[in-house]
Formats: structure tokens, C-alpha cells, sequence
């Protein structure tokens, strides 16, 4: 995706919706996938000798759950918003922004996001919340007892 900046006026912006192959966001695919093509749409506008474009990329990835090693639906919508400051090339090649727009949005560690009854929406398992931390009001013999619980049926 890029623009001219020779055919865009202070009174003339330009509008750009692309679809970007997600190739170029270079996922690895051990813990994330593309699943369609980005949808990019910017507006091009020039303030005096700079170029401002703003919009929206959106897409729709699959990431692995670090919890239950499944993969889930990840939509992403990213803002976009960079200036171009002059000179300028003949062409501005938007394409490594978008792609870094759309990889911040991704978590470090995606995991899915359990209902109210410790459920994971993917898998349909069961989770127990944890407890805070080490020293908390519970005793370590309380969450063994649990455990043994657990184990019975
Ligand atoms: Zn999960």
C-alpha cells in the first residue's frame, strides 16, 4: 500500500482502502496465524510540506492460548496514524507501518479469556481460579485438600 505524495494537494486528501496480503506481517505460526488479508483504510492529507495518514488496519488472527494450547479467534483493529515529514520520495510505501500497527496490537502472552464460572470459551474446560500469591490469607494446606478433592472423581 502506498501514495504519491506529487498527487496529493493541501486542498485535495486522498482516501486509500487496500486489502494487504497478511504475509507481510511475518507471523512464525508456532503461536500465531493470519486468517484473511488486512483490510487498510487511511486518509492521505497534507499539511503544508508533511504528509499526516490516519485510519484503521483490521484483520482477523488466530493465536495460541498459553493456557490451554489451543488456538482461538483473535480479531485485531489498529489505529494508524503517521506523519511523513519532507523531503519526500516519488512513493511512500505504507506497508511496514501498517504491519508494525497491527503487531502492537498483539498481546506478549495471548491467553483466552475465561467466563464467569472459570470456563475457556475454546476448549469448554474447567479452570480454578488461582490463588493471588504464595502468602495469601489461604493457607497451602487448604489448596491441597482441594487438590485431593479433585483427584476422587
Ligand atoms: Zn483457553
Amino acid at each position: 500500500m502506498n501514495f504519491l505524495p506529487a498527487l496529493i494537494t493541501v486542498e485535495h486528501h486522498l482516501e486509500l482502502k487496500e486489502e494487504i496480503p497478511s504475509e507481510i506481517l511475518g507471523l512464525g505460526e508456532a503461536s500465531a496465524k493470519a486468517l484473511k488479508p488486512i483490510l487498510a483504510e487511511v486518509t492521505v492529507q497534507k499539511e503544508e510540506e508533511d504528509f499526516l495518514v490516519t485510519g484503521w488496519a483490521q484483520t482477523s488472527l488466530s493465536l495460541l492460548c498459553g493456557r490451554c494450547a489451543e488456538w482461538m479467534p483473535w480479531p485485531v483493529r489498529a489505529r494508524v496514524e503517521h506523519l511523513f515529514e519532507a523531503p519526500h520520495a516519488n512513493s511512500i510505501d505504507l506497508t511496514p507501518f501498517i504491519r508494525e500497527d497491527i503487531l502492537l496490537e498483539l498481546p506478549l502472552n495471548a491467553v483466552c479469556r475465561l467466563g464467569a464460572d472459570g470456563r475457556c470459551p475454546v476448549t469448554g474446560e474447567f479452570y480454578q481460579p488461582r490463588p493471588e500469591s504464595s502468602d495469601s490469607l489461604v493457607s497451602e494446606g487448604v489448596w491441597d485438600a482441594l487438590s485431593k478433592l479433585k483427584t476422587k472423581d
